[in-house]
């Protein structure tokens, strides 16, 4: 059976642990065998490590993370600095002035370009160096630094045989600690261009160095525990850098690819950002046919939480006969760019789409058209009424005439005493002369586009005036008329033709009602915005919402011997005298409200004209 990885991680994990501890109960047993053997173990062991990071740095000078070139090439001087360091160790007697003090001095030295290396590499995370500018500003370093120890000699001491460290070597290791300390703060903000193990394997890296470099300014003689202890820290340190960057570069580069993800991840929310900002809709499906993208408006167009969507079927949040879904498969299928309009019912509005298929997918974008769409119904009836009045201007003019002729000459035979037993006929043929002749005429007012004849008037007067014929129209049928006028300003208008508005909105309201039901004709002024109400009001069945938006197509009637001609009439009307006609209906009934502007300066001026 195959273990899961986790066992081994946390096996693999155990043995290092082991290992290490035996390590190090070794290396205590060994110090106090033979110090100097034990020291030359562990400096020889960081040293190996710091040239092997040195070496698979510059095995990866190809790639682009110039954290690790830098590390690379600042932990070069770290070993050759402390392969100097373990040499002119007391009692190595490599070179002729070998002494604590010497040996103290190039590890101080090679401490400062450790902590430095480790700090400025954070600089490099996201910044390039050039060529070999760091190598160069190093080896400088080194030759000065070399030259005053070594040929000038004026290096201050660090140690004082009898007296222990100087105030020196300890200034200075506080010092380097501090870069160290600040070295794990950078670390800690570039948390994200780690990948978790690497980051552990860092800090503690950090903290056990710092530890260690804290024993090491307390020693008084060499031999001393807390040298021994601080030599431990190192062994340890050393060992996790190791860690750290063999599972970066070898077992998994993944300091690259966090940076490359973190990059990644900076371009997607720039890109998220600026596709919520679209007020349109967007959304991908992948070649299973699952939304791969998607932005908020699609989502509010789904009506669905956007995580919730993002992997779903489509055919899971979309019906499988609507129109989207099936251009998306035309769309797919033929490899085809698309374009079309739909009216989504669930939410009452248009929306146009456009669709971009390609081989792993396809990109839909769609907008709102619902107002638009609506102005363009508003303009199709205007166009209508403007049809229709043309035709009605030449019907009227070719069928009046013949029509005299047939009335008169009707008339004619009905006053012939031979005809009596047709008389009733006569009468009939008449009336119905008389409907297409009044059928015409409200044809005839539909074309006018202009209106004659404009005086100042006050709209109570002329409902006033008209009262009398309403109510007993109203009666006939058990029916009432109730006014309701407030005070208003006189207005220009056209008394005819207002007369004709007034009429045929009563005579719809009193035909849309049971009886003993009142249609209440109302007027009132609005200052704020200088705007004359003439309000008709009914108490009958109401329109329902898929006829309302027919209302004023010329013909659109559901009466049986209705002409569909009224409203048509009277949104011409409104028109003309620069009014505007609202239509609210419920089941209690209908009002239709004219608002005039009462300083009504398109009258005016199509009166000039
Ligand atoms: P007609 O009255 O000849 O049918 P109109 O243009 O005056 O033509 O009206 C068109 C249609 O609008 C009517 O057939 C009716 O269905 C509807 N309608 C108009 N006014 C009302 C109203 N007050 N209540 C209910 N329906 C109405
Ligand atoms: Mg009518």
């Amino acid at each position: 059976m195959v273990r899961p990885l986790k066992d081994y991680i946390s096996l693999n994990t155990f043995f290092c642990i082991i290992l290490i501890i035996f390590i190090l109960a070794f290396m205590i047993f060994l110090s106090f065998r033979n110090y100097l053997l034990f020291h030359t173990t562990i400096e020889l062991f960081s040293i190996i490590v710091a040239f092997g990071i040195t070496i698979i740095a510059v095995n990866s000078f190809h790639s682009d993370n110039y954290y690790i070139k830098f590390i690379g090439i600042g932990y070069a001087f770290v070993g050759g600095f402390d392969l100097l360091h373990t040499l002119g160790y007391a009692g190595m007697g490599v070179f002729t002035n070998s002494s604590i003090s010497l040996s103290s001095q190039l590890w101080i030295i090679a401490r400062y370009f450790e902590a430095i290396t480790l700090l400025a590499a954070n600089f490099f995370i996201n910044n390039r160096f050039k060529g070999r500018y760091p190598f160069l500003v190093f080896s400088g370093i080194s030759i000065l630094s070399l030259s005053s120890i070594f040929y000038f000699e004026n290096f201050p001491d660090t140690f004082i045989n009898g007296h222990g460290l100087t105030p020196f070597k300890n200034y200075n290791e506080y010092i380097i600690i501090s870069l160290f300390a600040a070295g794990l703060f950078l670390l800690f903000k570039n948390k994200n261009y780690f990948n978790t193990i690497v980051f552990r394997q860092l800090a503690l890296a950090y903290l056990v160095t710092i530890s260690g470099e804290i024993f090491f300014t307390l020693y008084i003689s060499v031999y001393d525990i807390e040298n021994m202890i601080g030599h431990l820290f190192k062994l340890v340190s050393f060992y996790l850098l190791y860690k750290a960057v063999l599972e970066t570069k070898i077992n998994s580069p993944y300091l690259e690819l966090a940076k490359k993800e973190a990059l990644l991840k900076e371009a997607n929310e720039q890109l998220e950002h600026i596709y919520s900002r679209i007020s349109d809709g967007f959304f991908s499906l992948n070649s299973n046919w699952e939304i791969s993208y998607l932005n908020n408006n699609a989502a509010q167009f789904f009506s669905e939480r956007k995580d919730l969507l993002i992997g779903k079927p489509f055919n899971e949040i979309i019906d499988q006969d609507s129109l989207v879904y099936n251009k998306c498969i035309e769309s797919m299928s033929h490899q085809k760019k698309m374009e079309f309009e739909a009216y989504i019912e669930r939410i009452s509005h248009y929306f146009v789409f456009y669709l971009y298929p390609s081989v792993d997918g396809i990109s839909v974008y769609f907008r709102d058209i619902t107002e638009t769409k609506e102005s363009q119904k508003e303009i199709e009836r205007l166009d209508q009424l403007k049809i229709v009045g043309n035709m009605a201007a030449t019907i009227a003019h070719e069928v009046r005439n013949p029509l005299t002729v047939v009335g008169g000459f009707i008339q004619l035979m009905d006053s012939k005493e031979k005809n009596q037993q047709n008389k009733d006929y006569y009468r009939l043929i008449l009336n119905e002369l008389d409907r297409v002749n009044s059928i015409i005429s409200q044809f005839l007012s539909v074309a006018k586009d202009e209106i004659k004849e404009v005086s100042v008037e006050n709209l109570n007067n002329i409902i006033n005036d008209l009262f009398p014929l309403l109510s007993s129209d109203a009666l006939k049928h058990d029916k009432e008329i109730k006014l309701q006028l407030e005070d208003i300003p006189d207005i220009s208008l056209n008394e005819k033709e207002i007369c004709q508005l007034i009429l045929n909105l009563v005579r719809n309201g009193l035909e849309a009602m049971e009886p003993k039901k009142a249609v209440t004709i109302a007027t009132s002024y609005n200052q704020v915005n200088d705007e004359l109400i003439l309000s008709v009001k009914d108490e009958g069945k109401g329109i329902s919402s898929e006829n309302i938006d027919k209302l004023g197509t010329p013909f659109f009637t559901t009466k049986d011997n209705g002409t569909g001609l009224g409203l048509s009439v009277c949104y011409n009307i409104a028109k003309k005298h620069g009014a505007v006609m609202d239509i609210e209906s419920s089941c209690n009934g209908t009002t239709f409200s004219v608002r005039f502007n009462s300083k009504n300066d398109d009258i005016d001026n199509q009166e000039a004209n």
